[in-house]
């Protein structure tokens, strides 16, 4: 098998924070094959790996990634009855909307959530009234001390808010089954256009990961504590914080990776001060966090 690893790649295009600097490696999987020779390759150089799917929840170091990036391009979908089968690497609004146009809706709410459906799995994405979780049926798996795929039922995963097992792992997700809900076309479409406009209305448009951090349990939302503490509008260097959302924290264009972070170390900061409350970030920070401890 001939896979093509490219050297210091930059991780910029590749991330919606659009900073970052050069992966050591850099690698496109497309079938399993090659994501199993490309796992057995990071072994190889003795270098750490990291699965990268649409980059919209991660922030990469301007220093970049000391290891190989594998992006996820496995896209194959397949509707099997009211389930479908998706790919790691498949765009969750693609997925939609072949889910619609086969009648299926159940999963719009997930409508203009940049991501795919492996970092989807990773990180239970959703929204208040569905996450991934809640529809996964069964998932395959290359195991983290393993080159044999696995398939493994939703239980495995241990989902919470925001939150999977492989996170704490090096689980990755080469596919994944989700149970559909069987409703009229129009009615789907309708959904899918009610969710992006809600969104819209809520949302800055630009650079971002999204929320940053995560809600915490005992207060509205992170959002509401990052504003009453004073941080809506803040900025360091180019990254600012959101003056439509408090828990966006955008790159306004110029942004570095080190701006945004300290940004957020700002923000964590000034909440803790004024509320005693440790936010957690939901973007993950490579390859190092400075929030390691709270995460
Ligand atoms: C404008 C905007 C709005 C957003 N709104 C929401 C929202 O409403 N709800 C929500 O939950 N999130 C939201 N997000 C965050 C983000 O889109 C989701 O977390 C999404 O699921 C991340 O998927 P990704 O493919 O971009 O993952 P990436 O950013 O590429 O990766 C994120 C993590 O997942 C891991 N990962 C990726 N693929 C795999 C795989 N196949 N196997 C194992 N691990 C993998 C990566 O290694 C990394 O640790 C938003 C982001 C933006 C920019």
């Amino acid at each position: 098998m001939e896979i093509k690893v490219q050297q210091n790649v930059s991780l910029r295009h590749l991330c919606t924070y659009r900073v970052g600097g050069p992966a050591k490696f850099f690698a496109e999987a497309r079938t399993m094959t090659e994501m199993i020779g490309l796992k057995a390759f990071a072994k190889e150089q003795k270098v750490p790996f990291l699965l990268l799917g649409a980059g919209s929840n991660v922030l990469f170091s301007d220093e970049g990634y000391p290891g190989l990036i594998i992006h996820n391009k496995m896209e194959g979908i397949q509707i099997n009855g009211d389930t479908v089968n998706a790919e790691g690497g498949v765009n969750l609004m693609k997925l939609i909307l072949v889910c619609a146009q086969n009648n299926l809706g159940g999963i719009s709410g997930l409508a203009n959530v940049p991501g795919t459906v492996g970092g989807a799995v990773y990180g239970n994405a959703g929204i208040p009234d569905i996450w991934i979780g809640n529809i996964l049926l069964q998932a395959v798996l290359l195991p983290e001390k393993s080159l044999k795929p696995k398939m493994v039922g939703p239980e495995y995963f241990e989902f919470g808010y925001r939150t999977s097992k492989i996170k704490g792992t090096k689980d990755i997700v080469l596919s994944a089954t989700l149970r559909l809900k069987p409703e009229p076309q129009a009615k789907i479409r309708a959904d899918i256009n009610e969710y992006i406009k809600q969104r819209a209305l809520k949302q800055p448009s630009g650079n971002s990961c999204g929320s940053f951090f995560k809600n915490p349990k005992e207060f509205p939302s992170a959002g509401w504590l990052i504003e009453q503490a004073g941080c809506k509008g803040m900025t360091v260097g180019g990254a600012q914080v959101s003056p439509k959302h408090a828990n966006f924290l955008m790159n306004t264009g110029i942004a570095t990776s080190k701006d945004i972070v300290e940004l957020a170390v700002q923000v964590y900061q000034k909440v803790k001060d004024k509320f005693n409350v440790e936010l957690e970030p939901e973007v993950q920070i490579y390859p190092t966090s400075p929030f390691a401890k709270t995460e």
